[in-house]
C-alpha cells in the first residue's frame, strides 16, 4: 500500500507540473489504498471527490514538488475529517458525581478500557473515580474489574451477586454519591453481536444514570463491522463519544474514518495495547499517516528542511552513528522539537518512534517539559554537556537550581540522554542511517 501510494508519488514528483490527469491517476490509487485501509466505498468516493476539487484548483507552489502537494492535500483533507470538535480526549466529567457509560460488543475492550480512562481519570485530572460492572453474564467479569481496579489503586463497586445491571447502576449511583466520587464509571455487559436484549439492558442503565458521556468501544480492527456497531448503537442508545482498541495492531485505521464520517461522534482515544496505561488522546494527523501508509515521512521531511540546516543535520548524523549523543545533541534536538511542533509532532512522524513518543507522552510530557530541559541543559557547563556522566550530587544540585527546577527533574533528563544515546548505537547499527538520512532531510 504504502509502496503504491510512493510510487505514484514519486512519478508525479519527477514531472514538472500538476495536470487535471496527474491528480486523476494519483487519486485512483488513493482510493485504491482507502480502500485496502477498510474505508468503506462511500466515504471513499466522497473523500476522493472533495481532494480531487481541491486539487485541480490549486496552483503548483514552486518550493514543493507537484507529488508532495498531492500527498498534502490528501493528508490535511484525512485529519480535517478525522478531527472532530472540542479538545481530543475531553470527557465531561463535571457535576460529581459524573456517570460515564461504557458500550460496546462483547471483546471489544469495554473492560480494560474502562480501567485505563479510570486510571488517567486519576492520574492526569486528579479525579476519584469508582467503577462498576454492570455484566451479570459472566461473574468473572465482575472479578475481572475488581482486579484491574486494585491494579490501578481505583475503587470498585462490590460485587453483590443476584443483582440484575439496572440494580447495579443504581447502587453505584448512590455509593459515588455517599462516596464523594467525581466520576463513577459503568462497564457493561457486550454481546457477540448486537441484539436486542442488550440494547435494551443498556438503554434501562442509561435511564437510571443519565449518563454525562456514553463512550462506545470498539475493536478497531474490525473495520466496517466496527462502524456498524457504532452505527446501531448511536441510532438506539446515543454515545457522546468513540474509543477505538487495539490500534496497536496492523490495523490500517480506514474505520476510523468511517466512523468519523458515518455518525459524526468523535473518537476520542485509542487503545494501543493490554497494558493499562496503554492508551492516547485520538491524534487524526497519527491516523491519516497511517491510512496514507507514509508515516507522514514528507511532511517531516518538509520541516525538517525549512528549519534543519544540512550541514548541521549531517553533523549529527555521523555522531549519531558513532552512538554519540551528549547533552549538546539532546539540547539541539529538543530545541528542534520545539520548532517542528512540539513532541508529539515529531514523534507522531517518524516510523518506529511512536512507542517511545507515548512513553513519552505518559510520563506527562510536553512542550514545558520541553522548555524545562533546555532550562537544565543551559545551567550546565560545557564539559558537563560533553560528558554527562560525570555528574554526581553536588554538580546535580547546582544545575537543578541553576534552572530553578528539582534534581529529580534532571535525574529524568540525564536518563533521557542516555536512552537516547542507546538508540543511536541501535539505529547506527542496523538499517537506521537510511532512516535517520532520510528524516534529517
Ligand atoms: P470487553 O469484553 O469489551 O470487556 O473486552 P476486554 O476489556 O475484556 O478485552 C478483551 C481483550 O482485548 C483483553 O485480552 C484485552 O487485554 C484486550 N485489549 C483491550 N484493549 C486492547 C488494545 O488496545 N490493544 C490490545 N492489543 N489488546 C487490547
Ligand atoms: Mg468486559
Amino acid at each position: 500500500l504504502s509502496d503504491r501510494l510512493s510510487g505514484v508519488f514519486d512519478r508525479l514528483t519527477k514531472q514538472g507540473a500538476l495536470s487535471e490527469d496527474d491528480v486523476k491517476t494519483a487519486l485512483r490509487e488513493v482510493r485504491v489504498a482507502l480502500l485496502e485501509a477498510d474505508v468503506s466505498l462511500p466515504v471513499a468516493r466522497e473523500f476522493v471527490s472533495a481532494v480531487q476539487e481541491k486539487a485541480t484548483g490549486q496552483a503548483v507552489t514552486k518550493s514543493v514538488t507537484p507529488g508532495q502537494q498531492v500527498v498534502k492535500i490528501v493528508h490535511d483533507e484525512l485529519v480535517k475529517v478525522l478531527t472532530g470538535e472540542g479538545e481530543p480526549g475531553a470527557l465531561k466529567v463535571d457535576n460529581p458525581p459524573a456517570p460515564i457509560l461504557m458500550v460496546g460488543l462483547q471483546g471489544g475492550g469495554k473492560t480494560t478500557t474502562t480501567a485505563k480512562l479510570a486510571l488517567r481519570l486519576k492520574e492526569v485530572n486528579g479525579k476519584r473515580v469508582l467503577m462498576a460492572s454492570l455484566d451479570v453474564n459472566r461473574p468473572a467479569a465482575m472479578e475481572q474489574l475488581a482486579i484491574l481496579g486494585r491494579q490501578i489503586e481505583v475503587d470498585t463497586l462490590p460485587i453483590v451477586p443476584g443483582q440484575n445491571p439496572v440494580e447495579i447502576a443504581r447502587r453505584a449511583k448512590q455509593q459515588a454519591t455517599m462516596g464523594g466520587y467525581d466520576v463513577y464509571m459503568l462497564d457493561t455487559a457486550g454481546r457477540l453481536s448486537i441484539d436486542d436484549a442488550l440494547m435494551a439492558e443498556v438503554e434501562a442503565v442509561r435511564d437510571v444514570t443519565a449518563p454525562r458521556e456514553t463512550l462506545l468501544v470498539v475493536d478497531g480492527l474490525t473495520g466496517q463491522d466496527a462502524v456498524h456497531t457504532a452505527e446501531n448503537f448511536d441510532a438506539r442508545i446515543g454515545i457522546s463519544g468513540v474509543i477505538l482498541t487495539r490500534m496497536d495492531g496492523d490495523g490500517r485505521g480506514g474505520a476510523a474514518l468511517s466512523m468519523r464520517k458515518v455518525t459524526g461522534k468523535p473518537i476520542k482515544y485509542v487503545g494501543l495495547g493490554e497494558k493499562l496505561d496503554a492508551i492516547e488522546e485520538f491524534h487524526p494527523e497519527r491516523i491519516a499517516g497511517r491510512i496514507l501508509g507514509m508515516g507522514d515521512i514528507v511532511s517531516l521531511v518538509e520541516k525538517a528542511q525549512a528549519t534543519l540546516e544540512a550541514e548541521q543535520a549531517e553533523r549529527m548524523m555521523k555522531r549519531f552513528q558513532k552512538g554519540q549523543f551528549n547533552m549538546n545533541d539532546l539540547k539541539s534536538q529538543l530545541e528542534q522539537m520545539l520548532k517542528m511542533g512540539g513532541m508529539e509532532g515529531i514523534m507522531g512522524m517518524m516510523p518506529g518512534m511512536g512507542k517511545m513518543a507515548r512513553q513519552m507522552e505518559q510520563a506527562g510530557f510536553d512542550d514545558s517539559v520541553l522548555r524545562r530541559q533546555i532550562a537544565l541543559i543551559n545551567s550546565m557547563t560545557r564539559r558537563e554537556r560533553a560528558n554527562p556522566q560525570i555528574l554526581q550530587a553536588s554538580r546535580k544540585k547546582r544545575i537543578a537550581k541553576g534552572a530553578g527546577l528539582d534534581v529529580s527533574e534532571l535525574n529524568k533528563l540525564l536518563k533521557m540522554q542516555r536512552q537516547m544515546s542507546d538508540m543511536m548505537k541501535k539505529l547506527g547499527k542496523k538499517g537506521g542511517r537510511a532512516m535517520l538520512k532520510k528524516a534529517m532531510g
